[in-house]
């Protein structure tokens, strides 16, 4: 099935775009800020003034993106099959 009308033509060139855009960004800047601790690292504990390492990033205060995630696991999966042969 082919798009034939010049709006599906758009739609699915947008939609090709946006993901190939992501995939360099996920390549080029695997990190984001974590959402978290809003890239700090630091959690303020609930009572008291204690600070406290962020759980979801480590402390790191970066978060690896999820497509980050997916391309490495190809990446894995590329290099287990290339090794056996
Ligand atoms: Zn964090």
């Amino acid at each position: 099935m082919t798009p034939t009308d010049p709006a599906s033509t758009v739609l699915f060139l947008a939609l090709l775009l946006v993901t190939f855009g992501y995939g360099v960004t996920c390549w080029f800047w695997p990190f984001k800020a974590c959402r978290t601790c809003h890239g700090t690292g630091k959690r303020r504990a609930p009572f008291g003034r204690a600070l406290r390492l962020c759980p979801p990033c480590d402390g790191t205060g970066l978060r690896l993106r999820p497509g980050r995630r997916v391309i490495n696991a190809a990446r894995r999966i590329h290099r287990a099959n290339h090794h056996r042969n």
